[in-house]
């Protein structure tokens, strides 16, 4: 962890003691010194992910709630605050917070812990295993009466591959399902803002766009790259293609035969907008805020003609809201629908890289 001091504030670091200094670096959680006026006098620099800071300011106020508590009652004060990991979605992070009065003229001392990965690592845990034991079921069960229909039917050969077929493609949607499970949980216990890179908003629709090739050939799907606007978001390359893909699949296997998908990118004030769009079979309203649930299918027995296993979406809404942003749906039954997944922009106005 680095420490930085406040040079316009040089005065106040010096007389904070040596001890507290060294001990604030030493520890692993992030800290803030503030003295009233709610001038920080020091700051561990990894609190500048959590965003509670606006130019040099606490901006949370629910923060500023409990030092005001502290300094009227002049106790240590424990609590816990949601702060959201970007300008829009859902995505929150959960940190532990203590406010300390350092002395009687309100210097207080306010130490923040990240506690959303370990709510992650748990949730992962609890929901890896009710999906494995909700979603797992139905395929094993149906290859276990396969089997004993293959032994019931030994001296009929066409019966024989009938079954065997069918043995065959449970089998692979059974590894199509275990593989996406394992996918969401590495998902859910990763936080790609920790070891974030810049990632090229052309570059993940391209790679996605490719990786839908062959399966929209197949249906006589046409993908097009229409308007893009680049930009750089800061985030898992991996996850953001694969996000971008699922949608662009969904697309094509939504879609009737000889229909176009198209993507298109653009800047919206902070946020880099990607927009899939098809001319597919459309969403029922009622359905529009089922569909990013885990194993929500509209239609169970398309989504298994497809090889869908209802995780599509919710491992793009995880991205979305890991990286601090959003997925939004527009749909009319019949006309197609509109994913759009929206990131925030790591960079200046000018463009550049920050
Ligand atoms: P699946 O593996 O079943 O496709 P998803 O999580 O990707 O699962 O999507 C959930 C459901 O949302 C799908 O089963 C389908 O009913 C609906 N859906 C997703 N994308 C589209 C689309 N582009 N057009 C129409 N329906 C869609």
């Amino acid at each position: 962890m680095r420490f930085r001091r406040k040079s316009s504030e040089i005065s106040f670091v010096d007389e904070l003691p040596d001890i507290l200094i060294k001990t604030l670096m030493s520890l692993e959680v992030e800290s803030l010194v503030l003295i009233p006026g709610e001038r920080i006098l020091f700051q561990s620099s990894g609190i500048n992910v959590f965003g509670i800071l606006k130019d040099e300011r606490i901006i949370n106020e629910d923060l500023m709630a409990l030092i005001r508590v502290v300094r009227r009652t002049h106790e240590t004060h424990r609590g816990s605050l949601e702060v959201a990991r970007g300008p829009i979605g859902s995505g929150k992070r959960e940190l532990k917070v203590s406010v300390t009065p350092l002395n009687d003229e309100g210097m207080v001392l306010i130490l923040l812990a990240d506690e959303s990965e370990a709510r992650r690592i748990d949730a992962v845990r609890r929901d890896f295993v009710a999906n494995v034991s909700h979603e797992l079921k139905t395929p094993i069960g149906a290859l276990g009466l396969l089997s004993e229909a293959i032994l019931g039917a030994k001296d009929e050969p066409q019966e024989v591959i009938r079954f065997a077929s069918r043995m065959h493609n449970e089998a692979k949607r059974l590894a199509d399902l275990v593989q996406e499970i394992i996918d969401l949980s590495r998902l859910q216990s990763s936080d790609p803002l920790q070891k974030a890179f810049s990632v090229e908003i052309i570059d993940v629709v391209r790679e996605a766009v490719d990786q839908a090739q062959f399966s929209s050939e197949q249906r006589g799907i046409t993908i097009e790259i229409g308007d893009i606007e680049n930009a750089i978001v800061i985030g898992d390359r991996e996850q953001l293609i694969t996000a971008v893909h699922n949608l662009v699949e969904n697309a094509v296997n939504y879609s009737p035969e000889n229909t176009k998908v198209s993507i298109v990118t653009r800047r919206n004030g902070d946020l880099a907008e990607i927009s899939v769009t098809d001319q597919g079979i459309g969403i029922a309203e009622g359905d529009l805020n089922r569909i990013f649930e885990r194993f929500y299918r509209v239609d169970p027995a398309r989504s298994r003609m497809t090889g869908g296993t209802g995780l599509g979406l919710s491992i793009v809404k995880h991205v979305a809201l890991n990286h601090g942003g959003d997925v939004k749906v527009w749909s009319k039954i019949g006309v197609g629908s509109t994913f759009t997944l929206q990131l925030p922009i790591a960079e200046d106005e000018e463009g550049k890289s920050e």
